[in-house]
């Protein structure tokens, strides 16, 4: 079984660098690591979280139950031909790296979704996007332990219900299943996908003779480094809200006071820019003491050092607040706030 420790610092285990502790602690490798610690142990606590890489959540307090780190390593093709590659990654494997691994095999399907900080095993929960590309298009299933029985279920892509940054592990399923590998299906001659921000320009100023899918990963990392905060130095969760999607009489509504407003056109209605939304409020920028709201993207509370994940959130939800009485939009976190 793995060890369990007590009373542990988080603050190197979460991008925005929040002094919180976990009362216990343990990291699992494989998925019969984690089987035994459910069947043995389990009962002895209140709770528990699941925790990858830091990257998407806020501690607003200590974690009075278990933090499971996933540290479940390893990448298995499992068919391969000419067209499509069929692999299974684990759940601990750094995401970055992954999609390096797979550009580098011209393996084509998720160059868009380049330097989104994390593990694989959380790619699903949010269904990580990105520059118009979603990771739920390349997912085939997902692998997972419930937490209560230890027993091991196998999602295939219908089951985990994805939409905008969202699927059934983030709802009803919430904190109930320990994802310990995801089974990817990549075409080698996937469609390029450039037409979203500023990929196409970039491309071009990057003076190259053939668009790969490592290319574009490449142009991807670049404007990436120029709009968001390196989490190495300053401690950010990046989009604190999702872009809310309302229907088009509001949008209609909407737009006539305010006809300069971005949005993107969806089946489901318009997707306006949450980021533009808090900046009409006046937030961008916006400072107090050692943290705030980066100058760069207003979507992006930002953590200079010190910060408390209580002042985090009491300066989210003013933000949220101000953007329901100027516009009528209730924003919903992306980030999972603990
Ligand atoms: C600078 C910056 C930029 C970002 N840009 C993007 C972006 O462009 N697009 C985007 O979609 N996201 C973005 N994010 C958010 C974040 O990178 C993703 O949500 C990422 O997938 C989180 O991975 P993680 O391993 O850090 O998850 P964590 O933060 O550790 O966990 C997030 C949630 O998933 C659950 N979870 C994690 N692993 C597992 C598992 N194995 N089994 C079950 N539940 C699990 C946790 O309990 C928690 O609820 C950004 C974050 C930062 C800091």
């Amino acid at each position: 079984m793995p060890s369990i420790k007590e009373n542990i610092s988080l603050k190197s285990l979460n991008t925005f660098g929040i002094g919180a502790n976990a009362r216990y602690f343990t990291e699992i490798s494989s998925e019969n690591e984690a089987q035994t610690l459910i069947k043995d142990d389990f009962r002895n606590y209140s709770k528990y979280l699941v925790l990858g890489g830091g990257s998407n959540v806020l501690f607003t307090d200590d974690f009075s139950g278990l933090v499971i780190h996933q540290g479940i390593k390893g990448k298995k093709i499992v068919e391969e031909d000419e067209e499509r590659c069929l692999i299974k990654v684990g759940a601990g494997e750094d995401w970055p790296f992954f999609v390096d691994y797979c550009v580098d095999r011209d393996w084509g399907g998720i160059e868009n979704l380049a330097l989104i900080p994390g593990q694989v095993g959380a790619s699903p929960v949010q269904n990580i996007g990105a520059y118009g590309r979603e990771v739920k298009d390349v997912i085939e299933s997902v692998e997972a332990i419930e937490l209560k029985s230890g027993e091991k279920k196998v999602f295939s892509n219908k089951e985990c219900r994805f939409g905008y940054r969202d699927s059934v592990f983030k709802n009803e399923l919430k904190d109930r299943y320990l994802i310990t590998a995801v089974n990817f299906l990549f075409y080698k001659n996937a469609d390029f996908h450039l037409d979203y921000g500023s990929i196409r320009d970039t491309l071009r100023q990057m003076d190259i003779d053939k668009i790969t899918y490592k290319t574009v990963a490449e142009a991807v990392k670049q404007i990436r480094r120029k709009k968001l905060p390196d989490i190495e130095e300053t401690g950010s969760a990046g989009s604190f809200f999702k872009n809310p999607v309302v229907d088009e009489n509001f949008f209609e509504k909407l737009r006539n006071g305010n006809s300069n407003m971005p949005f993107f056109k969806m089946d489901s209605g318009y997707k306006i820019p949450a980021g533009w939304l808090i900046d009409q409020c006046g937030w961008k920028g916006y400072l107090e003491g050692h943290y705030g709201v980066y100058p760069y993207q207003a979507l992006v509370l930002v953590n200079y050092g010190g910060a408390t994940g209580k002042e985090i959130a009491d300066l989210a939800w003013r933000i949220r607040d101000d953007v329901e009485k100027y516009f009528g939009i209730r924003l919903q976190p992306e980030v999972t706030v603990i």
